[in-house]
């Protein structure tokens, strides 16, 4: 089962990802973590991307996806895999889906996890960062120590995640991800709302009914 994840900054989704790999027992892969594994093993995908970040540059979706295809046509993600910030865009929407179409595979689930906006910035504006370790807290305050990771750090507030930061932040993402949605709609849909404002374990009871409703309407 491919599911792919999309969310607001804030609403969880990473902590829920991680949790429905664990119960469903198939990898959550992340943009980010798979680029940087690529890069490591030095595969050539990986080489042409490091030069690229050497220089500063993006690196281009065309790029990330054939990482993503390596990826996706891995033994690991034979069973299914949770994609995490893999799909931002309409074009990445697209550039997946053919992916998953060489590959004889398609995307059976795409959750969407969201709370209104006022929580959102209310969480998000309520983290701090080690500002050694990168660490991010929540519920603690800016000037508390970090020895998490041996080294003793100070936690800051981080710029981005001031609140007027925090809306200017969700405006660009509801403007990326409206189309996104609306691209999913048009094309198979199986697309669902996840309502991601109550506990870890009431919000990931919602993804997986969802899941279950969303594989017996493909049935
Ligand atoms: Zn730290």
């Amino acid at each position: 089962m491919v599911i792919v994840l999309l969310g607001p900054p804030g609403a969880g989704k990473g902590t829920q990802g991680e949790r429905l790999a664990a119960r469903l027992g198939i990898p959550k892969v992340a943009t980010g973590d798979v680029l940087r594994d690529a890069v490591r093993r030095g595969t050539p995908l990986g080489l042409e991307a490091k030069a690229l970040m050497d220089r500063g540059d993006l690196v281009p979706d065309s790029v990330i996806m054939g990482i993503m295809k390596e990826t996706l046509a891995a033994p690991s993600a034979a069973k299914g895999v949770i994609l995490d910030g893999v799909v931002r865009t309409t074009p990445q929407a697209e550039g997946l889906s053919k992916l998953l179409g060489d590959l004889g595979r398609q995307v059976d689930a795409v959750l969407l996890f969201d709370i209104v906006e006022d929580e959102l910035v209310r969480r998000l504006s309520g983290r701090t960062t080690c500002n050694v370790c990168q660490k991010s807290f929540f519920g603690r305050e800016p000037g508390e120590q970090c020895t998490d990771n041996g080294k003793t750090g100070v936690l800051v507030r981080r710029q981005d995640d001031e609140p007027d930061a925090v809306r200017k932040r969700l405006q660009v993402y509801r403007q990326q991800t409206a189309p996104v949605m609306d691209w999913y709609d048009r094309n198979g849909g199986r697309l669902a709302h996840i309502d991601a404002l109550g506990t870890l374990d009431e919000v990931e009871g919602r993804a997986i009914r969802a899941l279950e409703t969303l594989k017996g309407g493909a049935a």
